[in-house]
């Protein structure tokens, strides 16, 4: 089964992001989709697609791992890893897809066997208040956190950090910032709501986004100590594991770090040097399933829990369940519940969510395949305005009226 095509699909919902889906095509008509969702790449992600199609046309599809390393190193020289592996893991994704569909079979089977009945998630809270005052939102916040709650999510991730938060304005990590001590007041003030809004027991974490010196990020952490963490993520920026080892000596918050980290090669370090308690790569931009995976199981020989980060479109959601299924060492899948009412207009069948986890539906490949006339529906030019938004950014949007 040789691949024909490869295609994007870059898709923007009314109240989301634009997503970058990517469809391998074969001679035997089987489809296979993937994601390589950028926040703000999307345009170069697109154009990196059409550049690596002419080395993966005429290859055998099942052919995963030559592909994968085909792609990887064609581009030694870009290092492999951040754009380039966003480019192998949309392909990575199809191909899992393509053979699961062949072998009628989901991926979670061809990947060793489910460990667990269903994938628990974790997801975010919006401010809702449309209120122009701190208490106001936070008013706002703990009302969606009371909400999330009772729909049966059982963790919740939130950015307390003002300049960042801003009330849903995206500003950006731009560079390294300081928290005044105004800052980190208002940071514990939020989460110190939130914790309120949910009780003692809840699982929260605090998404600092690789934004702070150590010493801000080192007394951000001692000062939300008392809210109980799961974890606090990106502490700092992200290149220097030995300002991420100074901030692991002097705080008692377990750390989670990875979106911005790709491959196993990224990781090697700061599992083997138990840098954190947690990673959360990213199925759309790390490698793939078939990366994720291997980094996963370096994790575990670390003991150390994975947690997919996951807040880009629904084949990414739908790749990460598969492989989520399969960890031993799982924490839980990211997700954007806000989303899901979009999902439903462009896949088939929706994710079986209930009680905050996914469960399997039992279906070859991915699971769920998008709606052909949704995606015509949706699909933007990626190089028109709409598709290169970021304003949704911070906010995760709120869900349409209809
Ligand atoms: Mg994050």
């Amino acid at each position: 089964m040789k691949i024909t095509d490869v295609k994007t699909h870059v898709v923007k919902m009314p109240t989301t992001m634009p997503w970058v889906l990517v469809s391998v095509e074969t001679d035997e008509g089987v489809t296979g989709w993937g994601e390589c969702t950028d926040y703000i790449a999307n345009p170069q992600l697109v154009r990196g697609i059409e550049a690596v199609k002419p080395f993966v046309i005429g290859v055998d599809a099942s052919h995963i791992e030559e592909i994968w390393q085909r792609i990887f190193h064609l581009y030694s020289d870009l290092n492999g890893r951040g754009f380039v592996s966003h480019l192998i893991s949309a392909i990575d994704i199809a191909l899992w897809d393509i053979k699961g569909k062949v072998l009628d079979r989901p991926i979670y089977d061809l990947l060793g066997g489910p460990v667990r009945a269903s994938v628990p998630l974790y997801t975010h809270v919006s401010d809702t208040s449309q209120g122009s005052t701190f208490d106001e939102h936070l008013a706002g916040m703990m009302e969606d956190a009371r909400r999330t709650k009772e729909m049966g999510f059982e963790a919740i991730k939130t950015d307390p950090f003002p300049s960042r938060r801003e009330y849903g304005k995206f500003r950006g990590a731009f560079m390294v910032e300081r928290l005044d001590p105004a800052a980190i007041h208002e940071a514990v003030r939020w989460m110190e709501g939130l914790r309120e809004a949910v009780g003692d027991d809840y699982e929260l974490m605090v998404d600092a986004h690789g934004r702070f010196d150590v010493a801000s990020a080192i007394e951000a952490c001692r000062a939300l100590e008392h809210i109980n963490l799961v974890w606090l993520e990106e502490p700092i920026h992200v290149e220097n594991h030995n300002a991420l080892k100074h901030v692991r000596e002097n705080v008692n918050v377990p750390l989670c770090i990875g979106e911005r980290h790709f491959t196993r090669w990224d990781y090697w370090q700061i599992i083997n040097d138990r840098l954190v308690d947690y990673i959360m790569p990213d199925i759309a931009w790390c490698g793939g399933i078939s990366e994720i995976r291997r980094i996963g199981a370096m994790a575990e020989v670390g003991y150390i829990r994975i947690s997919p980060h996951d807040a880009l479109g629904p084949i990414a959601i739908a790749a990460s369940f598969q492989v989520c299924m399969t960890m031993p060492n799982l924490y839980r899948e990211e997700c954007v519940h806000h989303w899901f009412s979009s999902f439903e207009k462009l896949i088939e069948p929706m994710f079986d969510v209930r009680d905050g986890h996914i469960h399997p539906n039992g279906r070859p490949g991915l699971g769920i395949e998008p709606i052909p006339e949704a995606l015509e529906e949706y699909r933007v030019d990626v190089d028109a305005p709409e598709a290169q938004r970021t304003d949704w950014y911070g906010s995760f949007g709120d869900e349409e009226e209809d």
